[in-house]
């Protein structure tokens, strides 16, 4: 008989055998041996598909991060556990005491994936014997983050790496990044501009940087006209494209003739005259055009850049002597669930190395044919340089089952009505016939019935309660109910998943730890919103719940979601006022610990977040403790309560803080 209060009285005890729930574990376990292995949950959450070379399950169960991506001589792992527990534990060596969610970002990461583009595009061109060298850019909007920038301008000197801007703030925040960069790398004026915008540009000019105003529209010309005229600045002009080619998948809704960006033939002609009117053809020097993100298949891409290569050489023909770029944009894809499918938005069918040398070759061939000189190719990978170099991590609070099958709850069949007594035996007599379609359909009778007489108001709470607590106990017993459970996790979708919420992005998400245990359930995860779309109920794989280990009193339960350093940052929001995770950077050692926190912040406070929609949080401290005295009399001990728990409070994240309950 099964550990259940309702057993003990004497009408459910005559209820058959097969009423009896098997183990809420076996009824939910992913996979019915009692074996399991690291490598077992390496397979089921596709660690080595999505994660290589960077994650990796470990020998203790959780997941390790090799910095330096493949390259692991004499590097060590380092175990994002030991991550979590020294910035998370006040009592750690550094005492930082930061709450979740948090983000961790791996500088070492971030530089070996610059390098392996680097040296994809370098390998092509040997290959390739191609005439001119790759000079990336980064584009900001991917993540504008201090550290982030600082590092890519600091890790691409050497390379002459650059940065792409598409708004004021973001050539500002290029230009003064770039003044500690290489000369020559290229600062990449994207976007629609006004006179201040193409005015900052020519200012980066008169700065020495190698400032390029790509025209995304028409009018744009006659402003860097004036202007430049007005600041006595040679500019370097780029124009970009609006390619026929295009790109079908989400990310390409704004390719093609109709698309929202860039110039059409027509636009481009027209353009050239102009320039060459004013006498300013020879500042011409730059092609760009952007197919889109997550570009599918180098099929795509070389389509989309043979196009470009030939409006590179007919840009020649009409005049502009000095053309010497071709901008093939981002795109670039990430292959976020593993399957290197390519088809979906969720995945793409190349490694770095066939997206350089499909670019190299495609621009090569057309300018062979039209014996025009080889350009420098200049892209502009976001989403490609910095996704991996950052994991979220949070903390799952809670788990519930769809149906509870409690065991201190009574159901004593005596206290009900005659009619909902009629609807039990019914339910009872189906159950002894093993007829589990009736059974369900007597379940929800009674239910009704009872749910009924409740607003009525001739049935208690504690008899409402005890049929809903016997009716998830049959239904359980004869598998109707949804095994997956829901697991309340500490974040909100909005702020830190705002492409899940938005535009049906996926990640992997996966528990940093217990992987050496077998997940009992699958679960979906709800985020703290009060917020119907704050869950995450799609996984990859086409999963629409996750394997999950059951949570215990004690411990704690951490899941990391992965690849997700791009765009999530900026485009987050404040839903319900849960504003930024803290953050720290990692890098990698060789102490004892294998890594050093190198940065630290905490996430927005409370206070943080108010002032965000205008308010005060110092005149809401003074207004809240000019109440407490006026209701306390006075009474120091009072205030001095007041004014710590209102201290704490707005300083605190508006997360939940498992610490203080503690
Ligand atoms: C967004 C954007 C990029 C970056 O695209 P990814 O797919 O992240 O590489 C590059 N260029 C332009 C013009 C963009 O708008």
């Amino acid at each position: 008989m099964p550990a259940l209060a309702i057993v003990d009285t004497p009408v459910v005890d005559v209820f058959p055998d097969t009423f009896i729930p098997a183990s809420p574990i076996s009824a939910t376990a992913v996979d019915g041996s009692c074996h399991w292995s690291t490598s077992l949950s390496t397979e089921l959450y596709r660690i080595d598909d999505w994660g290589a070379p960077y994650f990796t399950a470990n020998s203790s169960g959780n997941i390790s991060v090799r910095p330096h991506g493949s390259n692991t001589l004499s590097h060590q792992d380092i175990d994002l556990m030991k991550v979590v527990k020294e910035v998370t534990d006040p009592k750690s060596s550094g005492g930082l005491g930061l709450q979740l969610p948090l983000i961790i970002r791996f500088p070492d990461v971030l530089k070996n994936r610059l390098k392996c583009l680097q040296s994809a595009f370098d390998l092509a061109i040997v290959n390739k014997s191609y005439d001119s060298h790759y000079q990336g850019v980064y584009p900001v909007k991917c993540n504008q983050d201090r550290s982030i920038v600082e590092d890519i301008v600091e890790f691409g000197l050497k390379s002459r790496f650059g940065l792409e801007a598409g708004s004021k703030p973001e050539i500002l925040l290029a230009m003064s990044c770039l003044c500690r960069g290489n000369r020559e790398a290229f600062l990449v004026c994207n976007g629609f501009k006004d006179a201040e915008y193409i005015s900052l540009a020519l200012l980066g000019k008169k700065l020495e940087l190698n400032t390029v105003i790509v025209l995304e529209q028409e009018e744009e010309l006659d402003l860097v006209i004036k202007l430049s005229k007005k600041m006595n600045v040679r500019p370097v002009i780029g124009l970009r494209a609006k390619l026929r080619t295009k790109h079908s998948g989400h990310f390409g809704s704004t390719s093609g003739e109709k698309g929202k960006f860039g110039l059409t033939a027509i636009q481009i002609v027209r353009v050239v005259r102009k320039l060459d009117q004013f006498g300013m053809l020879d500042c011409l020097e730059l092609l760009h055009f952007h197919i889109g993100s997550q570009i599918p298949s180098t099929t795509l891409l070389s389509d989309g850049v043979t196009e470009a290569a030939q409006l590179y050489c007919e840009l020649f023909r009409l005049g502009a002597s000095e053309m010497k770029i071709i901008d093939i944009g981002g795109g670039l894809g990430i292959d976020y669930d593993g399957s290197k499918s390519g088809e979906s938005d969720l995945s793409v069918s190349y490694s770095l190395e066939e997206y350089a040398a499909a670019v190299v070759e495609s621009v090569m061939l057309v300018c062979d044919q039209k014996s025009v000189k080889h350009p420098v190719i200049c892209s502009e990978s976001g989403r490609a340089i910095i996704s991996h170099h950052s994991v979220l991590i949070f903390e799952a609070v809670s788990a519930n089952q769809q149906h509870e099958t409690p065991s201190d709850i009574e159901f004593l069949l005596d206290d009900y009505s005659e009619e909902a007594r009629g609807d039990y035996e019914k339910l009872y007599a189906a159950a002894k016939h093993g007829d589990h379609e009736s059974c369900l359909l007597y379940v929800d009778q009674l239910k009704q019935r009872c749910v009924q007489e409740f607003k009525q108001g001739s049935l208690s709470i504690d008899q409402l309660a005890g049929v809903d607590g016997l009716c998830g106990w049959v239904v359980k017993a004869i598998g109707g109910s949804d095994p997956v459970l829901t697991y309340n996790v500490n974040l909100s979708v909005f702020t830190s998943i705002p492409d899940f919420w938005g535009i049906d992005q996926l990640f992997p998400i996966v528990p940093i730890h217990r992987l050496d245990q077998r997940p009992v359930a699958r679960g979906i995860l709800y985020d703290l919103t009060c917020d119907s779309d704050g869950k995450i109920d799609k996984f990859i794989g086409g999963e629409s719940s996750l394997p999950l280990h059951e949570l215990d009193n004690e411990g704690r339960y951490y899941l990391g979601m992965f690849l997700g350093g791009a765009y999530e940052e900026a485009l987050g929001g404040l839903h319900n006022l849960f504003g930024g995770p803290s953050v720290v950077r990692v890098l990698q050692t060789d102490g004892p610990l294998g890594f050093e926190v190198d940065r630290a912040v905490m996430g927005q406070s409370s206070a943080d977040v108010l002032r965000a929609m205008q308010h005060e949080p110092e005149l809401m401290i003074q207004t809240l403790r000019d109440r407490a005295e006026e209701a306390g009399g006075g009474d120091e001990e009072n205030g001095a309560l007041v004014a710590s728990c209102l201290d704490h409070s707005f300083n605190n994240m508006p997360y939940l803080n498992k610490e203080m309950s503690e």
